[in-house]
């Protein structure tokens, strides 16, 4: 069985994302890249994260090929396959329909810095793209144009999508993007919020750094 310990990853953060009520049902993906072998695991299509056992998990070339595993891929496997193609910091993604997330994304609005942890986009401000239907290149394509440099991006109308260097992080940064969001929500509603200078991101971005396991 190829990539057994991302197929294992795959399975266990599916289950986080449920159970962390960042999405629902079949709702949202997630995939690992391995760059030696240059093929991703990725969420088959339409299953329940719960339902989903390691033999389950499709393996794919960067073409789109399926390399091993009798499912169907995740239909959104092009907005991940862009970023293991183009980024070398990249090789997890995780994409989700998260409440807060998802609401900014349909009121079209970016991300200011309203919480320092927003830093694990890797900015103090999380752009989100303009509507297009999902599953196409065209979405793919903005979904990498305006995460450039970052590590999440707000996808209009429609979710969230982070990345990240391996699946932990990229999990950890849609957790985070999602509460930030639910606290940029919430200071709306009563008038607004102070928002954080890109100074005080770039200094908590250097603490990162050294912090802990939290960014590699
Ligand atoms: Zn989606």
């Amino acid at each position: 069985m190829l990539m057994e310990k991302e197929r294992e990853q795959i399975v266990e953060y599916g289950k986080k994302l449920i159970t962390g009520r960042l999405t629902t049902g079949t709702g949202g993906n997630l995939s690992i890249f391995n760059r030696e072998l240059g093929l991703m695991a990725i969420k088959p299509s339409g299953m329940e994260y719960f339902d989903i056992k390691k033999e389950d998990v499709v393996i794919l070339d960067l073409a789109g090929n399926i390399i091993q595993g009798k499912r169907k891929p995740s239909s959104e496997y092009g907005m991940h396959k862009i970023f293991y193609e183009k980024r070398q910091d990249i090789n997890a993604v995780v994409h989700t329909h998260s409440t807060y997330a998802t609401t900014l994304a349909c009121l079209g609005e970016n991300l200011p810095a309203i919480h320092y942890l927003i830093a694990f986009s890797g900015s103090h401000e999380v752009n989100c793209t303009p509507y297009v239907t999902f599953g196409t290149k065209e979405l793919a394509d903005l979904a990498y144009e305006y995460m450039e440099g970052k590590y999440a991006v707000l996808l209009g109308n429609h979710g969230l999508l982070t990345g990240g260097p391996n699946i932990e992080y990229a999990f950890s940064a849609t957790e985070e993007i999602e509460f930030c969001c639910q606290l940029y929500l919430n200071t709306k509603m009563v008038g607004g919020g102070k928002i954080l200078s890109p100074e005080d991101i770039k200094v908590t971005l250097q603490k990162f750094s050294t912090y802990g396991q939290t960014v590699k």
